[in-house]
């Protein structure tokens, strides 16, 4: 039994769209080295290593970006799903736009990734303070969860998750993080770690299905630095199991 472990990255090992801690990523270098590393995020490859730098990126075994539709090892290209937004789908996001109370639009609200979306009300333009007002917008609100139900709810073949602080994660139905288990035997143990591990979260169908299919158990933290002391914890563990 080969135990493998699985990061989310924004909100996991990094603030939301932002940098790795220097400190935290010297550490998970080395952790890096000592075990098997999966990476499985809604982002793209080029945001990924801009947040965790190529040494670390290239330390994982596997990184499973755009929530798995883009698949790579190092700097090889395993796979990536060619699925393309319905126009239907993007109308209703246009409208989604167009409708929402919040009172700010930053721009490039509907961004095509390999096989998904990542659809914003705020829009990725916007800088961290229109940002901070959309997370606090929508902790009162929950609009993200609101309309994450609509589309899915109206299209019985698109699946759609809150991801990140501001994002709504939206591609063909299954392929959401969940579908990287494809990747992994019956042998494996997972651990996943995960900050949207909830009920319309896009770390929530990968935990569900490691729970049903018995391949191992999901870890939900608050934000990198939990990650850092559950991840420490455990090599202290690890430590003295080997010695
Ligand atoms: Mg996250």
């Amino acid at each position: 039994m080969k135990t493998k472990y699985v990061f989310d990255v924004d909100g996991t090992l990094t603030p939301s769209r932002g940098l790795i801690d220097p400190e935290f990523k010297a550490f998970f270098n080395a952790f890096c080295l000592f075990n098997d590393v999966y990476l499985v995020t809604g982002s793209d490859r080029d945001k990924t290593i801009e947040q965790v730098g190529e040494d670390t990126y290239n330390l994982c075994k596997r990184v499973y970006q755009c929530s798995g539709n883009d698949v790579w090892e190092r700097d090889v290209n395993i796979r990536t799903n060619g699925w393309i937004i319905p126009t239907e789908v993007h109308q209703l996001l246009r409208e989604f736009v167009r409708l929402s109370e919040f009172p700010i639009r930053a721009g490039n609200h509907i961004e095509e990734r390999p096989g998904m979306v990542n659809f914003s009300i705020v829009g990725r333009n916007a800088s961290l303070e229109q940002r901070a007002e959309y997370v606090a917008y929508d902790t009162r609100k929950k609009e993200r969860e609101v309309l994450a139900r609509i589309i899915t709810n109206e299209f019985p073949d698109i699946t759609a998750t809150v991801g990140g602080e501001t994002g709504i994660d939206i591609g063909q139905r299954g392929s959401d993080k969940s579908q990287i288990l494809k990747d992994f035997g019956k042998s494996n143990r997972i651990h996943f770690y995960g900050d949207a591990i909830f009920e319309g979260g896009n770390d929530y169908p990968l935990a569900q299905a490691l729970k049903k299919f018995q391949l191992g158990f999901s870890h939900r933290v608050t934000d990198w630095e939990d990650t850092f002391v559950k991840l420490e914890i455990l090599e202290s563990v690890q430590r003295e199991e080997f010695e």
